[in-house]
This record gives C-alpha cells, sequence and structure tokens, in this order.
C-alpha cells in the first residue's frame, strides 16, 4: 500500500513532500477520508472557503484510480441526460444536465489557478466503429448541444482517420472543450494548492472506524480526527470501512499500458494530440503523453481481480487499432479499480446528518470528481440545492450480493460486447 502501482504516472509523478502518519488527536471543521480527486477536489474547495480541513489518506495522494486513470476528461455520466429524464423525469435531468460539463471547467481553472503542472493538452474524441454508434453520436451532439454545450464537432470516417491515425472508425465526435492529463500530477498538484490554503494530509494512515455523532470521530490505528463533518471518499478501495456502500457497488478493474516514446516514429498516430475513447459497452481509451508514449487502455474485469499478465490482454487492442505499431516495446502496464454502481449513475449521499460520501462515477470520474467535490462544498455550507439533486437519485445493492454480483454483471456485459462485435 505504501508505494504508487509501477505505472508510467509513478515514474513521471511531481516531487512530493514527505507528510506524516496520522499520530494523536487532531481537531478539524471537516475529515476527508481518501486523496484521490473526490476528496482533493472537496478539500479543496472547502480549504478555498476558509473551512480548517484534514485528509486521511490510506496510501499515497493519487494511490488509487486518481492516479492511474486514462486522463481523459469526459463530460456528463456513465449514463447520459436522456436516460437520466427517461427514469428519473424532467426534473432532474435539468438539474443534473445543468452540471453535466462543469467538471472539466473546473480542472482547467485549477490547473491554470494554481500552476499545476499535469501536461494538458486540449481536445477529447469519441469514436464509432459501426454505422449505430455512428447514429449514437449524433445523437450525443444533439442532446449535449440542447443542454447548451455547442463545442463540438462531428468528424467523418475520413477526417477521423486523419486525426486518430487509425482506419478503424466510421466517425468520431471531437470535444474541443475537454482534453487530457497526466492524472497523478494532476491530483498532486491538487494536494499542494489545498496544503497552500493551510489544508493538512495525513498519508499511510488507512481509516478503521467513522463513530457518528454531532462531533463526528475518525479513527486510525495511531490517530483519531475529531470534526463537524465528514467526507467519505474511498470508492472502490473502501473494503470494509463502510459495508452499506460496498453492498451498492461493485469494484471493477482496468488496464493500461505505455509504449516506449515514439518519438518521431509515426507521426500519423494521434497528430491531432487528442485523447479518444471509442463507443463500445467495453470500451478502449488511449492518447499520447507529454513525451509521446501511446497510453493505451480497455478492458473490464468485474470484481476487480489483479490479471496476471495485463500486457497481453492490452496489446491486442492497441495493435487492432494502430496494426503500424507490430512490435513496439512496452515500458510499463498496470491496473486501477473504478467503482460502478447498478444504475451506471453516481451515488452521493449522507451516513448520518454530518457524515457524507461520494462514489461510483465509472468512467466518467475524472469530471465528476471535481464537480462533486464542488457541491459537497456547497452543502457543507448550507446550500444544499445541488446536493439534493445528486442524492435523491435512488440507490440499489448489486443482486446476487457480494458473492454473485460478479457474475451476474459479467454475463449482461458479455451480452452487450457481443452485440458490439457483431456492429448490432
Ligand atoms: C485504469 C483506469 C482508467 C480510467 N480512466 C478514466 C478516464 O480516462 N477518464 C475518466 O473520467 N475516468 C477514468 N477512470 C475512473 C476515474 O479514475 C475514477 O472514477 C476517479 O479517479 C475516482 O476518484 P476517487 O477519488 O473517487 O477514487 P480514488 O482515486 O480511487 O481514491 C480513493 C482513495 O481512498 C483511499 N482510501 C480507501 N479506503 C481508505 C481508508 N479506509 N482510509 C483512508 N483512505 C482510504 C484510497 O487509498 C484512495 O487513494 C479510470 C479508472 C481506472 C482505474
Amino acid at each position: 500500500m505504501s508505494t504508487h502501482a509501477p505505472s508510467y504516472y509513478a515514474a513521471s509523478g511531481l516531487p512530493q513532500p514527505d507528510r506524516p502518519a496520522l499520530q494523536g488527536s487532531v481537531e478539524a471543521d471537516v475529515c476527508v477520508i481518501g486523496a484521490g480527486y473526490t476528496g482533493l477536489s472537496s478539500a479543496l474547495h472547502l480549504a478555498e472557503a476558509g473551512f480548517k480541513v484534514v485528509v486521511i489518506e490510506s496510501a499515497r495522494v493519487g494511490w488509487g484510480a486518481s492516479g492511474r486513470n486514462g486522463g481523459q476528461l469526459v463530460h456528463s455520466y456513465s449514463r447520459d441526460i436522456d436516460v437520466i429524464e427517461a427514469r428519473h423525469g424532467k426534473a432532474a435531468a435539468q438539474a443534473l444536465g445543468g452540471m453535466a460539463f462543469e467538471g472539466a471547467k473546473i480542472i482547467k481553472q485549477r490547473i491554470a489557478q494554481y500552476g499545476i503542472d499535469c501536461h494538458f493538452k486540449p481536445g477529447g474524441m469519441f469514436t464509432a466503429l459501426s454505422d449505430k454508434q455512428v447514429r449514437q453520436l449524433e445523437h450525443h451532439k444533439a442532446l449535449w448541444e440542447a443542454h447548451g454545450h455547442t463545442e463540438l464537432e462531428m468528424l467523418d470516417a475520413r477526417a477521423t482517420e486523419a486525426a486518430v491515425g487509425s482506419r478503424r472508425y466510421k466517425a468520431g465526435l471531437l470535444d474541443h472543450s475537454t482534453g487530457h492529463v497526466h492524472p497523478l500530477r494532476l491530483a498532486q498538484g491538487e494536494a499542494a494548492a489545498f496544503e497552500s490554503l493551510g489544508g493538512r494530509i495525513f498519508e499511510l494512515s488507512p481509516v478503521t472506524r467513522v463513530d457518528r455523532g454531532e462531533t463526528a470521530v475518525v479513527h486510525t490505528a495511531q490517530g483519531q480526527v475529531r470534526a463537524k463533518f465528514v467526507i467519505v471518499a474511498c470508492n472502490a478501495y473502501i473494503g470494509d470501512l463502510e459495508p452499506q456502500l460496498a453492498a451498492r457497488s461493485m469494484p471493477c478493474g482496468t488496464q493500461v499500458i505505455a509504449t516506449e516514446p515514439l518519438g518521431d516514429r509515426f507521426p500519423d498516430i494521434l497528430p491531432t494530440d487528442v485523447c479518444v475513447e471509442d463507443s463500445n459497452f467495453l470500451l478502449d481509451y488511449f492518447r499520447l503523453s507529454a513525451d509521446r508514449r501511446l497510453l493505451y487502455g480497455g478492458g473490464v474485469i468485474y470484481g476487480a481481480r489483479d490479471p496476471a499478465h495485463i500486457e497481453s490482454i492490452i496489446r491486442p487492442k492497441l495493435l487492432k487499432t494502430f496494426p503500424q505499431l507490430q512490435g513496439v516495446k512496452i515500458d510499463y502496464a498496470w491496473t486501477g479499480n473504478f467503482l460502478l454502481t447498478l444504475t451506471r449513475l453516481p451515488e452521493v449521499g449522507r451516513l448520518s446528518p454530518n457524515v457524507y460520501y461520494s462514489q461510483g462515477c465509472s468512467g466518467h470520474g475524472v469530471t465528476f470528481t471535481h464537480l462533486i467535490g464542488r457541491v459537497l462544498s456547497e452543502v457543507i455550507q448550507g446550500q444544499a440545492k445541488r446536493f439534493d439533486a445528486f442524492a435523491s437519485l435512488p440507490h440499489y445493492p448489486f443482486p446476487g450480493g457480494r458473492l454473485l454480483r460478479v457474475p451476474f454483471t459479467a454475463l449482461g456485459a458479455a451480452y452487450y460486447d457481443l452485440r458490439d462485435k457483431l456492429g448490432i
């Protein structure tokens, strides 16, 4: 637990201060558990608002999904605004739709305000592999435009090939307002920003228990934080800390490989330097790093077992997209866990009047976690409207419980994967 997963990101992160483990008793207005984006974003918003905030992290800042992900800033939610409207009504769709494009703005603003060196590059693209997916992208564009997001451009097959350097795609939807980052550097930069405002982060301090009460008490092996408010921000790595949160969600693994730097070879690969994700149910996502490595991710392992041979899972996917990279050397391969909910929508709420949580943002977590950090800071300051819009969505336990949720979900995914393979 003490070191980062052996990723390209860990090898190229920002220099870090020595942060202590929690010892003894500490007082705070807010104690945040987990130093991923959910925790750090909340902590930074609250510190900016003048709160005394303490962050407690099991391992290191950005050790979880926030320091291992694809780095792609993807708008909206894992179930889009039209699905929210169909399931939960117009009011919910309007409330959540109004926030669907805020996360990326917060990230870009943070980068500019605090001078975070996280290799931000503009532009993100969704690609279509079948006619059905082309129609989905067109629908997607119209939907987002109806909610005020107009920086979108539909590309035909030739323009998509020119932008990506792969012949696989029938179309692409380019979002000019997003982009991609070195995710661990973003987390580390936000931690530094938080600390520059007087915030304190304790690392290597797994929280073992949260005692509820007017003053909540957050316990670690060697210390405790007494706080007026607590935010539980542990996502897929929560373990047994809050069993009711674990029961409503399922950790899933996804893997990424990083090639050797491509240098001036293969100038046709991602010449526009945007990040890309395809539209399959089990999707592939890729982009170039600042030193021109191809970072390629894909696949989902329900239940988040660590796979033995990541390269053998991901390299064939990479070669299907970029056959010109046959024989390229893979320098890094790693896995990380995100959290799935049954509805595929994030779960936000209270465990008691002053203990808040947010979890389960699936593959849209980079932007969503930044949005929800602001929303959690608002509710702690007494403005509940936007928090209530999320908290009023229903949460369901996974069918089959801990034992059967993996095979049940994998069966459903296999069905959708087959449909993608058949292009139907
Ligand atoms: C490989 C991969 C690729 C992805 N790609 C993308 C992408 O390109 N775009 C996108 O939008 N999303 C992507 N995601 C999803 C996204 O990374 C996550 O949704 C997001 O980072 C979740 O942030 P978080 O802060 O909620 O959780 P995490 O970053 O996982 O942080 C949780 C933290 O809580 C800590 N913790 C857990 N239990 C305790 C405890 N008891 N005490 C103290 N601390 C504790 C953990 O150590 C961890 O640091 C990807 C995820 C993975 C794994």
